[in-house]
């Protein structure tokens, strides 16, 4: 260490040492960087990054190692054979281009430092070449020991450099690694040199073919100069590289990887300035949404949704003419934006929409289409705003949805308000359950003859904190819609039947069914298991089904409807006579009651059809020995007629309105009397 210190402060002149040194770390960054950037590159960049990184990386030995060399003034005459000296430049700059060359292949993980060992021997390689130009004119004589570990220690430095730089995780890695090539191209020059002995000796001729100090150092500037060049390129590209990656990660965040349209985040920052720029022109707003998309999805595999998609959408974007602006927002949601000055321009661009999404499209294994419901909002007339504009186009699709396949429909403020609705109904509904805003409440079932209590049909309820009182028949065909009639729906028969085993038997309790909540492979399960859980004996319960439960899936309605009847619960048919194939339904299944619809009711003496329907189903009642219930029965007109007519129950606000569980219960265990029931009935 001290030959090579006293090698350093006494043989050397500082200024050469300094600017070697300096250019060292130059070049050494330079070609680590390089490195670096040839590691995440491919193919023909690939190459040119490890052309350059080796270039630069040799040049920079080289030109260290001559720097320094100026500065070590032997007081003896010497000189540098060209070729060697040239030789050396070409050895420092193949094996470092070697070296990087290996160390950037991801074939094989200790190709990384294998690369580095290589880069760092290059150094000692170089080194000795050059030295082997450097004529003097006495002896030059090396220690081996030093010799030696110049070369271990370069070659230790130089895998430490490519290790810091290929694996590193941080940036200051990435120092680490440039600052270990540094040193290693410094260490390398500074310990060989202190292992140098000269001897001199005046017999020793010097040529004159040499190339003095003066040559050497024009070579050397303009070496250094080259590096120097590199290192601009090397920023430059940088800049560049940084500005693509921006610009890549940029197209990524704001573009849906199947479509390539843009995406969500795309239209949140695309919509406000649409607004904005539209000034006076007015701007439609259009959302889009699939029918049938999830069945594809469903039946085929995602594989068969998602080449529909590409498809449908790679029509649409080849289709759009300047000012058109068509994104995905996620799953078959999509939205659409399109100045325009006549609505009939919007209408055009709808049914290329429309007609892009319905053309079929030819798969693997078949022709699959799809269809597109549309709904239009219009800026600045349905909202000024992009939160208003999207919901309204929203509305507008629901509607559309509605009305037809594949067509569009322009947002109306009156046939909306509707869909808006039922929309924060179904968001209300969502939470009723859990945070017991719903109730059922009891309307006494009387027996006309007798003029006796027969029981109660239970009526749900619910009190919504953000819309208050929401009628049944308002959120029970929403709750239907979303699903969520399963759920509530499994609630009003659990609190149905422990409210009805407070009752004393035979009082029965009618449960509405919905059709979606009949159809559950496992209803008729549930229902005992509820039945079990109640302790309310089965005969006492009667589930009301309406026609509509019949319709779609006849064969599955009916296997279930006997799974229940088989558990002895008994099956009323609900509103009665509204339905389509009211004869043919009702011979299906031996139904245990009738309910005439309260419409008839209603329209009893002034439509004469309703007085024969009446009749006629009790009638029918009678043939096949079958109860019938008339519904909403409100005034004694109503009771004489049905009384007269031999009807077997009735219903309505006329013998009580439905009643709160308290009520309810006081009425179970005391009865109607006669007289007093009507007016204590009426709430
Ligand atoms: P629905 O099954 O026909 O129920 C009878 C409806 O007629 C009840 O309306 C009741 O309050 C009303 N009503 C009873 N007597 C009279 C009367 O004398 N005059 C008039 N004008 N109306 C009378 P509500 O409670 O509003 O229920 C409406 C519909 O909502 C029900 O019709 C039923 O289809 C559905 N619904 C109610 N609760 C449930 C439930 O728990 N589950 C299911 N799936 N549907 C239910
Ligand atoms: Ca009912
Ligand atoms: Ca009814």
């Amino acid at each position: 260490m001290l030959t090579v210190l006293n090698c350093l402060v006494t043989e050397h002149d500082y200024r050469f040492v300094a600017a070697a040194l300096a250019i060292c770390a130059l070049g050494c960054v330079v070609s680590m960087r390089l490195f670096a950037r040839a590691r995440n590159v491919r193919r023909a960049k690939h190459a040119a990054f490890i052309v350059m990184a080796g270039v630069a990386g040799g040049m920079t030995i080289w030109t260290t190692h001559f720097l320094a060399m100026l500065g070590f003034i032997p007081d003896v005459e010497h000189g540098f054979e060209p070729n060697f000296t040239l030789l050396s430049l070409g050895f420092a700059i193949a094996t470092s281009m070697a070296g990087f060359l290996i160390a950037a292949s991801r074939e094989r993980a200790w190709m990384v430092e294998a690369g580095g060992i290589i880069i760092g021997t290059g150094i000692a390689l170089m080194h000795f070449t050059g030295m082997r130009g450097f004529v003097v004119a006495g002896t030059v004589s090396y220690d081996p020991a030093f010799v030696a570990f110049s070369i271990v220690a370069g070659a230790a430095l130089g895998m430490l450099a490519t290790n810091r730089v290929a694996r590193g995780t941080t940036g200051r890695s990435q120092y680490v690694g440039m600052g270990a090539l540094i040193l290693g191209i410094g260490m390398m020059h500074f310990t060989a040199m202190g292992a140098v002995q000269i001897t001199p000796d005046p017999r020793v001729a010097v040529p004159g073919q040499l190339m003095s100090d003066s040559v050497l150092a024009i070579l050397v500037v303009a070496v250094t100069g080259l590096v120097v060049l590199l290192g601009a390129v090397t920023h430059l590209a940088e800049e560049q590289g940084q500005q693509d990656t921006v610009a890549h990660y940029r197209h990524l965040a704001m573009h849906d990887p199947l479509t390539g349209l843009p995406n969500r985040a795309a239209v949140r920052d695309e919509l406000p300035v649409r607004l904005k720029q539209a000034g006076g022109t007015s701007l439609a707003i259009i959302a889009i949404d699939l029918n049938r998309f999830k069945e594809i999805n469903d039946v085929y595999g995602h594989a068969a949704g998602d080449a529909v998609l590409i498809q449908t959408t790679a029509r649409i974007k080849t289709s759009l003419i300047e000012g058109e602006f068509f994104a995905r927002l996620g799953g078959d949601e999509f939205i659409a934006v399109k100045p325009f000055t006549r609505e009939n321009e919007v209408e055009e661009f709808a049914a290329r929409i429309s007609d892009a999404f319905s053309r079929p499209n030819e798969l693997g294994n078949g022709r699959f289409s799809t269809s597109a419901s549309i709904g239009i909002a219009v800026y600045p007339k349905d909202g000024d705003n992009v939160d208003e504009l999207t919901m309204r186009a929203d509305l507008a699709m629901y509607r559309s949805k509605k009305v037809s396949d594949g067509n569009w429909c322009w947002f109306d403020a009156d046939a909306d308000e509707d869909g808006r609705r039922r929309g924060q109904i179904a968001i209300g509904l969502r939470s009723a359950v859990a945070e017991g805003s719903l109730r059922l409440v009891f309307q006494p079932q009387i027996s006309m003859k007798k003029r006796e209590l027969l029981g109660f049909e239970a009526l749900l309820r619910w009190t919504s904190s953000a819309l208050g009182e929401v009628s049944p028949s308002d959120f029970i065909p929403v709750a239907e819609q979303t699903g969520m009639i399963v759920e509530i729906g499994d609630w009003v028969l659990m609190q149905a039947c422990r409210e009805a085993s407070q009752w004393p038997a035979p009082l029965s309790i009618a449960v509405n069914v919905s059709p979606i909540q009949l159809m559950r492979p496992n209803f008729a399960e549930r229902l005992k298991e509820i039945l079990t859980e109640t302790g309310l004996a089965a005969t006492r319960l009667e589930i009301e089904i309406t026609e509509t439960t019949l319709i779609d899936n006849p064969g599955q309605a009916l296997l279930i409807l006997r799974q229940i009847k088989a558990l002895g619960v008994r099956v009323a048919m609900d509103d009665f006579g509204t339905g389509y194939s009211s004869l043919s339904t009702l011979f299906s299944f031996p139904f245990d009651k009738i309910k005439v619809d309260r419409s008839f009711l209603n329209a009893l003496g002034r439509q004469a059809q309703a007085t024969s329907v009446i009749e006629m189903v009790i009638e029918l009642g009678h043939k096949l020995s079958i109860p019938v219930l008339a519904e909403g029965v409100e005034n004694d007109f109503q009771a004489a007629f049905l009384k007269d007519r031999r009807c077997d129950e009735a219903q309505g606000f006329l013998y009580g309105r439905p009643l709160d569980s308290g009520t309810a219960r006081t009425l179970a265990h005391t009865g109607l009397s006669p007289d007093e029931a009507t007016p204590r009935l009426i709430a």
